[in-house]
């Protein structure tokens, strides 16, 4: 037997396409000439015996993976593969990442390498772990908070990346009186100089040669945080009364806090508690109905004739809404 080295540029992909239509040649050879109508057999049997007696060859198959974007590729090619054969069920796609970070711009969380995962500042506020720690003014106390990431913030409102001439670029070349100033991953793209003590030198003002300070790697990982005070956070929403924030306890979930007007100061609280008017929120807890379930609880507070009511309405899949209603919250 003769040996055949076939070299496979992309991997074990094509090997496996190969394999397939082999197969699939196979099958065909194996089953077309039975599915023929028989005037066709005649002319099919001086061509099958072209093929009598010739020897099997043995194929070997060297394959050789290149490191690099041909494995991406190759991923690619398995992934296209796998949805051309449809036999795998694949979870659904997870929802965009809407979170922008106010910094770069960019959004969701970003590489771990990168910029990094995205970090809270406020309702509706995310910056980039690196985008932050970078910012010339940032500064990391022993505990890993970050300091000044709001002063950071607000001088990037007006300066202009050196790359992508965008605003939020807060990360400046330490060389004094240089103008460069950067997005982190704009310094990077930029091929600017990072050291391990968090300063960063412009294309123009970095080190000819290698450097022992130079940072290799932006990878973050002790714990890093940004301070906020969440009672001022919970206040806010409430303050802003829009419905499209909600903050969660546990199974409970706040929607609405409600109002009280000056009239009903009176007759809608009792020694321990505040009976908003329009205060909503819903519960997850044991189903009264069906054992071992859960179910959602939306416990509402209204007017009634000057009284507060109280309105519990069990929503449970399958069934139809129970509703409960009281003068008194117990
Ligand atoms: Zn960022
Ligand atoms: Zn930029
Ligand atoms: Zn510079």
């Amino acid at each position: 037997p003769s040996s055949y080295e076939v070299l496979f540029p992309h991997g074990p992909v094509r090997a496996a396409v190969v394999e397939a239509k082999k197969l699939e040649m196979d099958v065909a050879a194996r089953f077309k000439p039975r599915s023929r109508p028989p005037e066709d057999g005649d002319e099919a049997r001086p061509r099958l015996k072209k093929w009598k007696g010739v020897r099997w060859k043995r194929l070997r198959f060297l394959v050789t993976i290149q490191k690099g974007g041909a494995k991406r590729d190759g991923e690619k090619e398995i992934a296209e593969f796998i949805d051309k054969l449809g036999t795998t069920l694949r979870p659904e796609k997870v929802p965009r990442d809407l979170r922008k970070c106010c910094f770069c711009h960019e959004e969701g969380d970003g590489a771990t390498d990168g910029p990094a995962r995205l970090l809270n500042l406020d309702l509706d506020l995310w910056v980039h772990l690196n985008c932050a720690l970078w910012s010339t003014e940032v500064y990391e106390t022993q505990g890993g908070a970050l300091i000044n990431v709001e002063v950071a913030l607000h001088r990037g409102l007006l300066t202009k990346c050196s790359l992508c001439q965008k605003t939020g670029a807060t990360n400046s070349c330490n060389r004094i009186r240089c103008p460069s100033v950067y997005h982190f991953a704009c310094a990077i793209r930029a091929k600017c100089m990072f050291f391990k003590d968090k300063t960063m030198l412009c294309p123009l003002h970095k080190l000819k040669g290698p450097c022992e300070q130079e940072l290799s790697s932006f990878t973050v990982f002790r714990r890093v945080y940004i301070e906020r005070d969440e009672v001022k956070q919970i206040a806010s929403i409430i303050q802003r009364g829009e419905r499209l924030h909600m903050f969660r306890v546990g199974g409970l979930v706040f929607h609405a806090i409600g109002q009280l007007l000056p009239h009903q100061m009176a007759d809608f609280h009792s020694v321990t508690a505040l009976y908003p008017v329009g205060y909503e929120a819903t519960r997850i807890y044991w189903s009264l109905r069906t054992n071992n379930r859960r179910c959602c609880y939306r416990c509402t507070i209204c007017e009634n004739n000057g009284r507060p009511e109280f309105v519990v309405q069990v929503i449970e899949q399958g069934l139809e809404d129970l509703v409960f209603s009281d003068s008194s919250p117990q």
